[in-house]
C-alpha cells in the first residue's frame, strides 16, 4: 500500500487485528535454542541438497544452495558439514588430476569492487568474455587425441566423465597432432533444447549438471561445451587472442569476447549485457570475465588467481525475514505486500516485496517471521520466491475478512481478494487520488483528499472543481494559504489530452499508456471511443481483448462523470494538432530533464501531433537525454539501432 493511505491502512489493520510481532521481539527470542535448531536444520538441508545434486536431480539452484552455505557459515563457522561441501560425494567415477588447476577466480559483485581490482591491474587492453553459468570441464588431449574429460571436483582432481562428454556437442575428438595438454570449458544446455525437452526441470544449469553425472550418459547429446582456455604443455600460449584463434581453428566452440580499452567501457558493457544482450543468448551467463591479453600461467596456478576477475551481474537474490504483511487496496482489490528485513539487491535497499495474492501466501507456506528468498531482476518489483525456513515461533498470516471502508465482507477467490460492494466508497477515493497524482497537482496531498472525502465534500472528480477555499479551511489543520495554493494548482491545469483524461478516471487495468494507444489509433473523442466495439479496439496493436472490454465497460459506467467534469469548464480536452510541428515523429525520454518535467514533455509531444514512446525501438525517431554518454540501456540501444539522440535543449528548439 502506498504510504499515503496510511490512515485507512492503520484502521484496516486494527480492525482485523493483523498485528504482527515487531522485528526486535523476534530477534531477542531467537536465543540459543532457536539458533541450534536452525543450525541442525541447515546441516540436514545442505546434506540433502548435496545428495540430490550429485545423485539425483537438484531441487534448488546453485545460488540458493550457496545461500544456505552462507547462512551456516555465519551461524557456525567451524561446522563439519562445511568441509563436506563441494567435495564430490559420488563414488561412481575414477579421479583424474587436472592439467590446468580449477582455482577460485576473484569476483566483483559491485562496480566499486571491480574498480578496486582495475587500480591494481592496469592493462593496455582488456579481454572481456561472457562468464558462462555452466558445469566446468577440462578436456585432456594426448598428441591431438581426446583422452580424458574431467569434472571440477575439488579443483585439483575431478571425475573422469569422458564417456559422457564425448557425446556432447563442441568437443572435437581430434585436434592439432602437436597438442598435448588441456582445454577448459563449460557444459551448458541451450535454452531451446531446455524448452522443448526439459521444461519440467528447474533450469538449464541444473539439468545440464544432472545429465553430465548420469552413468548411462542419457541426454548428453543435448549438451554443448563452450571453451575459453587451452594449454599446450610443451609450449603454452602467451597471447590470449592467439590461443582463442587456435581453439577456433581446431573446432572448439569458443566463448564470445571483446577487446576494450578502458574500464568505463567495460562497466557500460556489463550493464548492456545484463539488461539486454544476455536475453538473446542461447545459454545462461552470470557476468563477465575480465583479463589482460597476455597469459600468465603462473598466476593461474595460484589458489586465487589475481590477474583476471569475474565481474558478476548485480546480486539478484538474497535471504531476508518476513516481518509483516500489508494489504494494499487498489480500487476494490486487496493485494498483500511483504514487509521484509531490509536487504541490498541490485544496488538498492529492498524492504517491500510483492506477494501477488492470498493464494501465493498459501502456496509458499509463508508466515510472519519466515526466512525467505527475495529476488529482484532489472526494473521488476522485488518478489518473495520461496520460504527457506519457518520456526515454531512464526505466526500465520491473517487474511483480512472485512472491507475497512464499507464493512462489507471481503471475497477471497484466492487469486484475488476484493470488496464486492459495487458502491464501496474506496473506489471513489482511489479515483480522486489517482486524478490528482496523474495531473501532478502540487500541494494537494493525499491527506487533504482523504479529509475532503471523509467530510463528504468530494465524491466524484467534478466535485474537485467545485471546491471553495472555505471548504478546505473548514478542515482540521488547513490554513487559507495552503488551501489557496492547492486550488490554484488544481485550476492551473486547464487542458489535458483525451488519453490522460480517460487514464485518470481509474478504470481498472487501464492506464494512460493504453488509452494513448486508442487515441493514437484515431479514436480521438469520447464519442468516437464510445461508438466503437470491443473487436475494433482489440485490433489496435498493444491492446488485448480483455483490455478492450474493460475500456468499453468502464466508459459506459463513467462517461456521464466525464461529461459532467468537462461541463464545469474548468478543464478541457486538448485538441491534437494535425500537421503540428512534431507530426509523424516519435520521441522517447530518458534520464533527468532540466527545464520541463517528463509529463510536460509528453504533453508537448502529443499536443504538437507527435508520438510519445516509453521504450527505444527501431521505429523511434528521437531519444531525448541530457546525458549523451550515459550507459543507460535506452542510450545504448538507441546507439545500436541508430536512433537520433538529442538533448532537451535540441528538443525544445524543435518545438
Ligand atoms: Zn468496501
Amino acid at each position: 500500500m502506498s504510504k499515503n493511505s496510511n490512515n485507512l491502512d492503520k484502521f484496516f489493520r486494527s480492525e482485523n487485528s493483523v498485528k504482527p510481532k515487531k522485528p526486535k521481539k523476534i530477534i531477542t527470542q531467537v536465543a540459543e535454542k532457536k539458533q541450534n535448531e536452525r543450525i541442525s536444520f541447515l546441516q540436514s538441508e545442505i546434506l540433502r541438497h548435496q545428495d540430490l545434486y550429485y545423485n539425483k536431480s537438484p531441487e534448488i539452484s546453485d545460488s540458493e544452495f550457496d545461500l544456505l552455505i552462507n547462512q551456516l557459515q555465519k551461524l557456525s563457522p567451524d561446522n563439519p558439514v562445511l568441509n563436506l561441501v563441494g567435495k564430490d560425494s559420488s563414488k561412481m567415477y575414477d579421479k583424474i588430476e587436472h592439467i590446468i588447476p580449477m582455482n577460485s577466480q576473484g569476483k566483483a559483485n559491485e562496480v566499486s569492487e571491480f574498480l578496486a581490482w582495475t587500480r591494481k591491474h592496469i592493462y593496455p587492453k582488456y579481454l572481456v568474455q561472457y562468464k558462462l553459468d555452466g558445469i566446468s570441464v577440462e578436456l585432456q588431449y594426448l598428441n591431438g587425441r581426446l583422452k580424458h574429460s574431467v569434472s571440477r571436483g575439488d579443483g585439483i582432481k575431478g571425475d573422469d566423465i569422458t564417456n559422457n562428454v564425448r557425446k556432447m556437442k563442441g568437443v572435437p575428438k581430434m585436434v592439432d597432432g602437436k597438442f598435448t595438454g588441456a582445454v577448459r570449458g563449460e557444459i551448458v544446455m541451450y535454452h531451446d533444447i531446455f524448452t522443448h525437452k526439459y521444461s519440467d526441470q528447474k533450469n538449464c544449469r541444473n539439468t545440464a549438471s544432472g545429465i553430465t553425472k548420469r552413468k548411462d550418459g542419457k541426454g548428453c547429446e543435448d549438451l554443448n561445451v563452450i571453451c575459453y582456455n587451452a594449454k599446450n604443455i610443451s609450449s603454452p600460449f602467451t597471447d590470449e587472442l592467439k590461443k582463442i584463434k587456435w581453439m577456433e581453428e581446431n573446432g572448439f566452440s569458443v566463448v564470445p569476447q571483446k577487446i576494450m580499452k578502458n574500464t568505463n567501457e567495460i562497466i557500460i558493457y556489463r550493464t548492456e549485457v545484463h539488461e539486454n544482450l544476455r536475453n538473446s543468448l542461447q545459454y545462461d551467463i552470470d557476468g563477465l570475465v575480465i583479463k589482460g591479453t597476455q597469459i600468465d600461467w603462473e598466476d593461474m596456478k595460484r589458489h586465487h588467481p589475481e590477474k583476471q576477475i569475474a565481474f558478476k551481474f548485480p546480486l539478484e537474490e538474497a535471504i531476508s525475514i518476513l516481518r509483516d504483511v500489508e494489504w494494499s487496496q487498489q480500487g476494490s482489490t486487496f493485494t498483500p505486500v511483504a514487509i521484509i528485513e531490509p536487504v541490498e539487491l541490485m544496488g538498492t535497499t529492498v524492504q517491500r516485496a510483492s506477494l501477488a495474492n492470498p493464494d501465493l501466501i498459501e502456496k509458499l507456506n509463508l508466515m510472519i517471521g519466515s526466512e525467505v528468498i527475495v529476488v529482484k531482476r532489472g526494473e521488476i518489483i522485488p518478489k518473495i520466491m520461496k520460504v527457506v525456513y519457518s520456526s515454531d515461533e512464526c505466526e500465520k498470516i491473517k487474511i483480512p475478512e472485512i472491507c475497512p471502508v464499507c464493512k462489507e465482507k471481503l471475497i477471497n477467490e484466492t487469486t484475488r481478494l476484493y470488496c464486492s460492494n459495487v458502491s464501496c466508497p474506496e473506489k471513489d477515493l482511489h479515483r480522486l487520488r489517482k486524478w490528482i497524482r496523474k495531473l501532478e497537482i502540487k500541494n494537494f496531498g493525499e491527506k487533504l483528499i482523504e479529509q475532503l472525502f471523509n467530510e463528504g465534500k468530494i465524491r466524484k472528480i467534478e466535485d474537485l472543481y467545485k471546491l471553495k477555499v472555505s471548504d478546505i479551511t473548514a478542515l482540521e489543520r488547513q490554513g487559507v494559504k495552503s488551501a489557496e495554493k492547492a486550488l490554484n494548482n488544481l485550476y492551473a491545469v486547464k487542458s489535458i489530452s483525451l488519453g490522460k483524461l480517460i487514464g485518470g478516471f481509474d478504470i481498472e487495468g487501464i492506464g494512460e499508456t493504453i488509452t494513448d494507444l486508442v487515441v493514437d489509433a484515431g479514436f480521438d473523442s469520447l464519442e468516437a471511443i464510445k461508438r466503437t466495439s470491443i473487436g475494433d479496439l482489440a485490433k489496435i496493436e498493444g491492446i488485448a481483448e480483455i483490455n478492450a472490454q474493460k475500456i468499453i465497460e468502464g466508459l459506459k459506467k463513467l462517461e456521464q462523470d466525464m461529461i459532467d467534469l468537462l461541463e464545469t469548464k474548468k478543464i478541457t480536452i486538448e485538441k491534437k494538432v494535425k500537421g503540428g510541428n512534431l507530426s509523424g515523429k516519435s520521441f522517447c525520454f530518458t534520464g533527468k530533464l532540466n527545464k520541463i518535467t517528463r509529463n510536460e514533455a509528453k504533453d508537448l509531444v502529443i499536443s504538437l501531433g507527435g508520438q510519445f514512446k516509453s521504450g527505444v525501438t527501431l521505429k523511434l525517431d528521437f531519444l531525448v537525454t541530457n546525458d549523451l554518454s550515459s550507459g543507460s540501456s535506452k542510450n545504448v540501444k538507441a546507439r545500436d539501432l541508430g536512433v537520433d539522440i538529442i538533448t532537451e535543449g535540441e528538443f525544445l528548439e524543435m518545438i
